[in-house]
Parts: C-alpha cells; sequence; structure tokens
C-alpha cells in the first residue's frame, strides 16, 4: 500500500518525526532552502500537515499550495498559528492537543504567580551575587488575602482554579459566557473583574477576537498592588501599554510567559528587575509535551484509517459541514 504525504512545516519532537516517518512519507518544509520549488514539487501530493505553535504556520499561502490537503494536525492547544478560516472554507479538518497539558500549564501558572509575588527569581540571583553575605533580601508582596481573577475559566482556567483554591484566596472569572456549574464569581465585564481584583491571570486562547483585552484601562483597573499573569498569548495583552503600566507603577508587578514577538522580548522589560519573564514553557516538561505530540500523531493516523479526527477544533467540526 503506498503511503500518504504528510508535510511538517518544523521540527517536532523526535519521537513525532520517528512515529510520522514510519506510519507516513513525510516531507520536512524547514530544510528546504527553495520553499517556494518544494512546495509546488509535492505540494499536490500532500494530504496531511503537521505544524506547531512553537515552530511553523499554517497561514493561507501555504494552505492553498496544498490542494489535496485533508487534515492540519498542530501541535498545542493554542491554534493561532492556522489559518482555521482558510481551512474551514476548503473543508479541511484542523485539529490541537487539549485536555493533556491542563495540569502542566496550571502548575507553572502557579508557580510563575508565586515567584512574581514573592520575588523567587530576585532572591536566586541575590544569594547568588554575594549580597546575602551583605544583607538580607526585601521583604517581598504577598497572595496573602489577595482576590484572583481568572480572565478565561475554559479547560486551564478551571485546572489554575483548583489549584487556587488550594491558596485560600477569592476566585472571580470573566469570559464571554457564565458558567452556570461553578461557584466563582461571574464578572460579564472584563474592567470590573479587573478592578475587584488584585491578581488578574490571563488564560484564553490568541487571535484576534482576544487582540489586546488586557489594554491600558484594565491594567488600571487591577490598581497599583495589582499583578497580571499572562500565560494565554502574547496578542491578548497590548505590551506597549502593559510596559507603560509596569513603569509608571500603574501595576506593580508581572509574571509573562508568553510576548508579542516571541522569542523577541523587548528590552523595556529585560532591563524591569520587577518583573518575572518565561520563554514560553508553561506546557514545556518532557512527559507533557510528549503527550501533546502523540495526539499529533493520533489525529494524523486516525484521520488517514478512517476513523475521524480526534480532537478536531470548534472551526471546522466533524463530521465536516461544508459551508
Ligand atoms: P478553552 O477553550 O478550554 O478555554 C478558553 C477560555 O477563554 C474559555 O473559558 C472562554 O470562555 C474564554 N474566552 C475565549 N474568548 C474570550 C474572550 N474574547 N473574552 C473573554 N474570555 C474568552 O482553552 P484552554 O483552557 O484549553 O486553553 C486556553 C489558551 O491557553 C490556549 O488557547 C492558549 O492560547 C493558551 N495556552 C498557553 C500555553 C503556554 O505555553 N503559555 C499552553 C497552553 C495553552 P467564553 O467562551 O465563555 O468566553
Amino acid at each position: 500500500m503506498t503511503k500518504t504525504d504528510i508535510l511538517m512545516t518544523g521540527p517536532m519532537l523526535p519521537s513525532v518525526i520517528e512515529s510520522l516517518d514510519q506510519a507516513f512519507v513525510l516531507h520536512r518544509l524547514w530544510e528546504q532552502a527553495d520553499r517556494a520549488a518544494y512546495l509546488a514539487e509535492i505540494g499536490p501530493r500532500i494530504r496531511g500537515l503537521a505544524t506547531s505553535t512553537m515552530t511553523g504556520r499554517a497561514d493561507a499561502a501555504l494552505i492553498n499550495r496544498l490542494p489535496n490537503l485533508e487534515i492540519i494536525s498542530s501541535f498545542g492547544v493554542g491554534y493561532d498559528n492556522v489559518d482555521v478560516a482558510e481551512a474551514a472554507k476548503r473543508s479541511i479538518i484542523v485539529t490541537n492537543t487539549p485536555d493533556v497539558l491542563n495540569e502542566e500549564v496550571a502548575d507553572l501558572t502557579i508557580g510563575l504567580l508565586l515567584a512574581t509575588l514573592r520575588q523567587i527569581p530576585q532572591a536566586d540571583r541575590y544569594l547568588r551575587a554575594g549580597r546575602w553575605l551583605k544583607a538580607s533580601f526585601p521583604l517581598s508582596p504577598t497572595l496573602r488575602g489577595r482576590k484572583v481573577g481568572i480572565v478565561g475559566l475554559g479547560r486551564i482556567g478551571k485546572a489554575i482554579a483548583k489549584r487556587l483554591e488550594g491558596f485560600d484566596v477569592a476566585i472571580a472569572y470573566h469570559g464571554r459566557t457564565q458558567q452556570e456549574d461553578m461557584a466563582y464569581a461571574y464578572h460579564p465585564s472584563l474592567v470590573g473583574l479587573a478592578e475587584a481584583s488584585d491578581v488578574l491571570i490571563v488564560i484564553t486562547p490568541g487571535g484576534a477576537s482576544t487582540r489586546h483585552l488586557i489594554n491600558a484601562e484594565v491594567l488600571e483597573a487591577i490598581g497599583p498592588s495589582g499583578i497580571l499573569i499572562n500565560v494565554a498569548r502574547g496578542s491578548v495583552v497590548d505590551q506597549q501599554a502593559l510596559i507603560e503600566a509596569l513603569r509608571a507603577g500603574t501595576i506593580l508587578s508581572a509574571g509573562l510567559d508568553v510576548f508579542d514577538d516571541e522569542p523577541r522580548v523587548p528590552q523595556e522589560l529585560i532591563d524591569m528587575e520587577h518583573v518575572v519573564l518565561l520563554p514560553h514553557i508553561a506546557s514545556g516538561s518532557v512527559h507533557t509535551r510528549r503527550a501533546m505530540g502523540q495526539l499529533v500523531v493520533d489525529n494524523l493516523t486516525s484521520w488517514f484509517s478512517g476513523n475521524g479526527p480526534l480532537t478536531a477544533v470548534a472551526e471546522t467540526p466533524y463530521p465536516i459541514r461544508s459551508t
């Protein structure tokens, strides 16, 4: 039986590449010097695309070079790297990797929150610089008595809330819809949630619909003792407004795992001693990245065995509805 041709946009885990190499004919776009010529040659044969939020985009330009494409299997629960509207228009299924990373991302979010409030990276730098020999580390802000607002109480947001319950803090949330089965206080307005909170944790999808949701007005509402934690996407926060708010003391601090133009981070943020900056690592353990990679593979093998996708995104439901 001839094997199906799959195109991969950027390097993924060796275990993913190995599995796909075994089951399919895997084409490596990132290794090609002349991508246009390569796509002209192999494009018509490609029936599946493996892509990732980290190492490649599946934009309309790429999708349209692949006339026989049936499925885009994307690594990551967020899929703002895929032009889903274009895929839906052509009845191409898009899959992501939900759920397998909920606990890991929630763990990291709590770690980032505590690191930001208790200044853990700063204290580590202080000790290594030999400064403890001269004076104790300055006292830090606290999580005690804080009101935590979660923007986006989805799969990961709920896992974060569950952990926060153990910290004995007030929890509230904002989303476009109230969730009747959730006991946390709901704020229909984001500014309203920010006003009622002094920690705001952002864990919505990225993309056009959430672009700059966290703007100057929201930051102002969190207030001068407030902390912003962003583990969603850089695009959800107006980065320039955040830099200005941190500079002016409009908010106290921020813990950021994601940025506008990754991996480039503005020098203004790097120069700020009071913020904690992480290189987009929320799901980045060996265990969880392997599980995500396996789901990328499983979606493709399931589809090409005729069993449909395992985790199709909402915009390209299965069975396929023609638009
Ligand atoms: P879900 O779809 O389960 O949850 C998303 C939540 O966001 C929902 O509760 C939704 O509520 C809310 N939401 C969506 N749009 C808006 C809006 N415009 N305004 C306010 N709330 C909104 O997704 P997951 O929890 O699985 O993942 C969330 C996101 O986390 C991912 O899309 C990704 O961007 C990010 N992420 C980041 C990682 C990292 O490494 N830093 C790792 C994993 C995920 P409602 O529909 O009621 O508005």
